[in-house]
């Protein structure tokens, strides 16, 4: 089938330009047809009634699978896609258990507390007597928490609770977990970073206090689909884990398009071209989508964009004059309001909305499928985000369409011109490093609050990781070495800060309402809240009026202006300790820790088009941070040999810099906010060229480690994501970093292509061949 024959997709191509086709692949992922399996013969019989009573007339066998490791004892992960009903896959054993042993109790870990009440919400429909099902979160009244401890059977929690809260006052809860039969870990693939470190310590905390009361859980885990699920999920917890990764969920057909925005006339920094913008390419689509009656989900970045989006998509369905489907097309803006949730539900199942753009925040908890059409501008940051909103399109017996729109960024441009990076690619690995010095130090603290840590203690917390961090503590005085383990010394609690990356938190205040939107890493604060920054908070958009680094407060007020702004900084960086070396041909690879010194120094506001309308100054301290990186040299000599001029060198390492830190999220879920570089033609430390790639938070989070182990998969893509690119001089799509402190000077695309040849033919990667556009041997014929 061609593009054309697609009854949506043809639509969607009419009236293109000739030789400015947008349509870089086309894919057919087919249809999985309906197989089930029987209810394990340990389901007690009413669970089974209710659930035929709720629809789910027999279970499918991935569900099974997961569901007989976690009965016969052994921690599992089950990662499939969307809608494949993982949830009944731990409700079957959790509820089993409470079901038909009086004294078992379970927990469920969600990581927001909409899930948490959602999963209520789902438990409490299946209307059985004997289970006492309850949330505990922030929200909850002291009341209603001792009735949840003493006599709730399921407790519906987040890790912030357990951490806070239940482990610290464990004695309290001592009842509670001698009779703890199973942990559930919903939506895993969230727990990655410093937060997943940090939540990998906090499980382990919780597993040492439940053997101290004679109790050992079983944890089934549901993630994403994602790169080695069972790996993941064992650093997670700490145990071995069984996997079960074998989607048997029916599903209509799909066809995917992979669809590149065309370059405009406008000009962007240093006269770069710009492409026209994902999303009023993506409100164009709506628009004819919607024309053609097929119900429709848009996917941005923001509200505002979401806004922006459904606005030009009624625009041009006045222009097309089908102005009476205008009242058919709506922007999701509701926050996580349960209500608001349901009625968008049900306005799309009953085609009383057609088209809907919304926010990537949509991901979570809302139960739409089987929709004609799904349109994503941009990538949402990962493969497995891309398939779970794919996973909203297809109805049994129907082929639905998938667009996704690349954004004017060399992330999005390597995607849609390496299908393969979407088809045949493992999702990413979730990264977590619970060894992590900056996250074991205060983890250790709690744990020997909870309790004095023992010699084996220690191998629980990481072993020969967590040592030098136990004596650093008591050389601190926060801990006390006695003959029988490890003491807090203090009469307070100590504190961690499980969502930030450490340092005190900086507190974003909604200074009309006086609210507290959420906190900051006082690390990244100058580079997310200085003065004049548009703040994004679940899709809401404020402007930054005053930050105060002293004492941890930004402030801000609601506002939805007609820009973005990115800051610039500049950066230093020292080897402090070589870890891991390689030395090849000419070329050397290192890993190991460096110290980072990062000023932000000012701000571009740029129209949504990606038109940049000012620069601003800031004065900001300078910011230190010991991380890991991953780094590599050049011998000059080396670099002379291919032609490239020395002069250019700079240039050429920069932007090989800044395209390898846009792709490295193609290989761990971070996003470039994530990380950082320097590049420079003679580092003091190495002597040599060098290209330093980091982790932006203290201590490492893991993504500069794996880079250094896929290394030559990372470099093979960035040289690709730059070859693809179609401009002249390098633009926001291939090396220009909307983050550069040195407003994208100097960059010299072609230069990078020959440096990182280079680097690869030392590595032994092969290169490949010098095709400037890919799509042109697009089976799609465009
Ligand atoms: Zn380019
Ligand atoms: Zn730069």
């Amino acid at each position: 089938m061609t593009a054309s024959d697609h009854p949506l997709l043809g639509g969607l191509l009419v009236g293109r330009p000739p030789g400015e086709s947008p349509l870089c692949h086309v894919r057919q992922v087919p249809a999985r047809p309906l197989t089930t399996d029987d209810w394990p013969s340990w389901v007690p019989a009413e669970l089974q009634a209710a659930l035929a009573a709720g629809g789910v007339d027999s279970p499918w066998p991935h569900q099974v699978q997961a569901a007989e490791h976690a009965w016969a004892g052994e921690s599992v992960v089950i990662a499939t896609g969307t809608a494949s009903g993982k949830s009944l896959a731990y409700q079957l054993p959790m509820l089993s258990a409470v079901l038909t042993e009086d004294r078992a109790r379970v927990l469920y870990l969600a990581p927001t507390k909409a899930l948490a009440a959602d999963q209520l919400r789902s438990v409490s429909s299946l209307g059985l007597a004997g289970v006492r099902a309850a949330t505990l979160d922030g929200d909850t009244p002291q009341e209603e928490r001792d009735w949840v401890r003493q006599h709730a059977n399921v407790v519906l929690s987040n890790p912030d609770m357990l951490h806070r809260t239940v482990l610290p006052q464990h004695a309290r809860w001592a009842s509670f977990f001698r009779r703890l039969r199973f942990v559930v870990i919903d939506e895993c693939h969230h727990y990655r970073g410093m937060f997943g470190s940090h939540v990998s310590l906090v499980l382990r905390r919780l597993r040492r206090l439940c053997a101290a009361y004679g109790s050992s859980p079983v944890f089934v885990l549901a993630s994403a689909t994602s790169a080695d699920p069972g790996a993941s999920a064992s650093r997670l917890v700490g145990l071995p884990v069984a996997t079960v990764d074998e989607d048997f969920a029916p599903r209509g057909e799909r066809t995917v398009a992979l669809w590149e925005p065309p370059l405009t006339a406008s000009r962007g920094e240093n006269s770069a071209p710009v492409r026209r913008a994902a999303g009023s390419e993506a409100a164009r689509l709506l628009a004819d989508l919607v024309i053609a009656g097929a119900r429709t989900l848009v996917f941005v970045r923001s509200r505002r964009g979401a806004e922006l989006t459904a606005l030009t998509a009624k625009r041009h369905l006045v222009e097309a004059g089908a102005g009476e489907l205008s009242p058919r097309v709506a922007a999701y803006r509701a926050g996580f309001l349960a209500e608001e949730r349901r009625a968008l539900e049900r306005s799309l199942s009953s085609g009383e909305l057609l088209g809907v753009a919304t926010t990537n925040a949509l991901e979570l908890g809302v139960d739409i499928t089987g929709l004609d059409a799904v349109v994503l501008a941009g990538y949402p940051g990962t493969l497995a985000s891309l398939w779970q909103q794919a996973g909203r399109a297809g109805r049994r017996g129907k082929d639905a369409l998938v667009v996704f729109v690349a954004r004017d960024d060399p992330l999005d441009t390597y995607l849609v011109h390496h299908p393969e990076s979407i088809f045949a690619r493992p999702v990413e690995a979730t990264v977590t490093d619970p060894t992590n010095p900056y996250v074991l130090g205060p983890q250790l603290c709690c744990a020997a609050y909870e309790d004095a840590l023992t010699e084996a203690d220690v191998a629980l917390f990481g072993g020969a990781d967590a040592e030098p961090v136990l004596v650093e503590l008591v050389e601190r005085g926060l801990l006390r070495r006695r003959p029988t383990g490890w003491y807090w010394t203090d009469r307070e609690r100590p504190t961690a800060d499980i969502r930030g990356g450490g340092g005190q938190p900086v507190a974003v205040v909604d200074t009309p309402s006086g609210s507290l939107l959420g906190t900051v890493d006082a690390a990244t604060a100058p580079a997310t809240v200085y003065p004049g920054a548009v703040y994004l908070h679940q899709g809401r958009s404020f402007v930054v009026d005053q930050l105060d680094l002293e004492h941890g407060s930004a402030l801000v007020h609601p506002e939805e202006p007609d820009w973005t702004t990115s800051a610039r900084e500049i950066t230093d960086i020292a080897v402090v300790r070589t870890l891991r070396t390689e030395l090849l041909n000419g070329v050397s690879v290192h890993f190991g820790s460096v110290q980072v010194s990062n000023q932000v120094v000012s701000y571009q506001r740029r129209r949504f088009s990606g038109e940049i309308l000012d620069e601003t100054p800031l004065d900001m301290p300078v910011s230190e941070l010991v991380t890991k990186a991953v780094w590599y040299t050049l011998d000059e000599l080396l670099v002379a040999d291919t032609g490239l001029e020395l002069v250019d060198l700079p240039g050429a390492l920069h932007a090989a810099e800044h395209a390898a830190i846009g792709l490295l999220p193609l290989f761990a879920t971070c996003d470039r906010w994530d990380i950082g570089g320097v590049s420079t033609a003679q580092h003091a430390d190495t002597g040599r060229p060098t290209v330093f790639v980091y982790d932006g938070h203290p201590g490492g989070a893991g993504f500069a480690a794996h880079g250094h182990s896929v290394l030559p998969d990372w470099l093979t893509a960035t040289l690709s994501a730059i070859e693809a690119c179609e401009c002249r001089g390098g633009c926001p799509s291939c090396v220009q970093s909307p983050k550069c402190g040195n407003g994208n000077n100097p960059l010299d695309k072609d230069g990078a292509t020959v440096v990182l040849r280079l680097v690869l033919a030392a590595l032994g990667g092969r290169p490949t061949p010098n095709t400037n556009r890919p799509s042109a041997t697009c089976p799609a014929g465009c």
